[in-house]
């Protein structure tokens, strides 16, 4: 059954009594390609678990099960699981587990596919995916901030995300999600997709991205509370400077002082926070919360 047909997609929802649903951000792939070049890249290791969000009606998913150990697919719409059911039944390495990603204990689904041992530790793990994108950045925080020891989470996205995840320090798409990425690991940018490579097409270009994660921390931060609210505050007033931004969020420490720490941290006083990388960041969010735990406002 060729899955990126737009026929045997119609056929398939037809058949099941269901209708593409937009507030799920149900675009299908029906370029035969894309899910394959996704596949390929998901991860260098055969003997890997894969984690797929939103298999749809199983075009990438039918992909990874080809090159991979085993699937989970996870997906929110319960109208496709029996359309899951014919389109993968040829395939004994896939599980489909009907869920929010959102909530699902993935760590727990991915144990539980793999007989057993903790995901990332016990045997490689990675994550595959055409996201949803009415929910990409909180899907690709929340597997992020997981503790799941992923190798690479490999995903389409709208292309304005792209350009964000993979921005350099100072440039005009660096952002927020920029800095925190950076601090598990790496984006790299592989193809751009265009809308006609979709049914129904997206408003927007897409692109898919690969983050590598950092096997072992690449920045050990005083306070993770801290470093991850000094980014917050950096990029919440974008058009302030650092020194006013962090004032409103560390106003314990005054802006006088907020200005002599930035400035002891090597930067000029006007610097804006889209200058500063994730390596910055840290060293930053040590200084101030060093200032906050002299004058015992610190709650960390
Ligand atoms: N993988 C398929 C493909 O490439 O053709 C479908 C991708 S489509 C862009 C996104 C999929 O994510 C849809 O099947 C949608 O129902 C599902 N989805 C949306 N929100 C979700 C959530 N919170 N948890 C799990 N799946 C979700």
């Amino acid at each position: 059954m060729n899955l990126c047909n737009p026929r045997v997609i119609r056929e398939l929802m037809e058949e099941a009594g269901i209708r593409f649903r937009r507030d799920l951000g149900q675009n299908f792939l029906v370029d035969p390609n894309v899910p394959e070049e996704i596949a390929d890249a998901a991860a260098d290791d055969p003997s890997a678990v894969i984690l797929e969000i939103g298999p749809g009606i199983g075009c990438l998913t039918a992909a990874l099960a080809e090159r991979y150990r085993r699937v989970v697919s996870v997906e929110i719409d319960r109208g496709l699981i029996p359309v899951l059911g014919k389109t993968l039944s040829d395939y004994r390495n896939v599980t489909v587990v009907n869920a929010d990603c959102m909530t699902a204990d993935l760590a727990a689904l991915l144990s539980e596919a793999a007989g057993g041992g903790v995901p990332g530790v016990d045997f490689p793990v990675a994550v595959a995916a055409n996201l949803p994108y009415y929910i990409t950045t909180p899907i690709l925080l929340r597997l992020l901030e997981s503790g799941i020891r992923f190798s690479r989470i490999t995903v389409m996205v709208q292309k304005e995300v792209a350009d964000r995840l993979a921005a350099a320090p100072g440039s005009r798409d660096y952002g927020a999600i920029t800095a925190v990425l950076g601090y598990y690991g790496t984006a790299t940018r592989r193809f751009t997709v265009s809308p006609g490579s979709f049914l129904p097409p997206p408003a927007v270009s897409s692109a898919v991205v690969s983050i590598d994660l950092y096997r072992e921390p690449a920045f050990k931060p005083l306070s993770e509370k801290t470093f991850f609210d000094t980014v917050h505050a950096a990029f919440e007033q974008r058009r302030k400077t650092l020194v006013n931004a962090l004032s409103a969020r560390f106003s314990d420490l005054g802006k006088e002082w907020i200005a002599g720490i930035v400035v002891s941290c090597g930067h000029p006083a006007d610097i804006r926070g889209e200058r500063l990388s994730t390596g910055a960041f840290v060293a930053l969010s040590d200084a101030l919360f060093r200032a906050r735990n002299r004058i015992g406002t610190e709650t960390d």
